[in-house]
């Protein structure tokens, strides 16, 4: 019997606290050892999977060494060295371009402020909260994938359906430390259990609190739409 807590706060909280202990060593799964290798990871990450992500930076790490290698690429090259991932020319174009700012207006150096983050090409508000917590540790929003989109409709924590509103909910929902655990956390939940098509609340630690549970709703949350 899957019924949300009193208030969406109190709902938040009641999923940190209970997806903390599933998942205690849950963090970022992509794969870099400085903060331009973050950079170019997440810009990657877009609506590809870290996994074929983390193939692919393999052997890109290895081959381009520091933004002026990535800058001064040709674009043809680094789009086939790039080649498995989706979108992966236009991706090619923002690293190149990102990597030529950074070279040219911050001494190499990846930015550390949202501002100077968002001016880079390919960068949005979720790419630049990562490298944010991730590269600088500073948490300055919540990042908002497509698992946080999902399992916070689903469990009643918002109505909202972009990630910019969802965003500002959970900030004010959130005790500022849990900002950066709870993406991480409903991405353990729903990689492993709380999948899109299928999840399986049988199995799922959040049932008795969750609206959407199948046991015994009709109605994913999520997209509005029977199950
Ligand atoms: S797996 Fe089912 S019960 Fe658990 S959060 Fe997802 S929809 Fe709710």
């Amino acid at each position: 019997m899957g019924t949300r807590l009193d208030s969406p706060e109190a709902q938040a909280a009641e999923v940190v606290d209970r997806l903390s202990v599933e998942y205690p060593d849950t963090t970022i799964s992509l794969r870099f050892s400085n903060r331009l290798e973050l950079l170019i990871a997440v810009i990657l990450s877009a609506q590809c999977t870290d996994e074929r992500v983390n193939q692919e930076t393999e052997h890109l790490f290895a081959k381009y060494d520091g933004p002026e290698e990535y800058a001064n690429a040709d674009q043809e090259e680094l789009a086939e060295d790039l080649s498995s991932i989706t979108y992966y020319n236009n991706k090619a174009g923002y690293i190149r371009e990102a990597c030529g700012i950074i070279v040219e207006e911050h001494d190499g150096e990846v930015p550390d402020t949202m501002s100077k983050l968002t001016d880079l090409p390919g960068v949005g508000r979720k790419t630049a909260n990562v490298v944010l917590q991730h590269g600088h540790e500073l948490v300055e929003g919540v990042v908002v994938d497509t698992h946080v989109q999902r399992l916070t409709r689903r469990l009643g924590i918002t109505e909202e359906r972009s990630p910019e509103k969802i965003e500002r909910v959970l900030m004010e929902l959130l005790a500022r430390e849990d900002w950066q655990d709870f993406t991480h956390l409903c991405i353990s939940h729903g990689r492993a259990t709380c999948t899109a098509r299928n999840p399986d609340c049988s199995e799922c630690v959040l049932e008795d609190v969750c609206p959407s549970s199948k046991l015994d709703s009709e109605v994913d949350l999520a997209s509005g739409e029977a199950w």
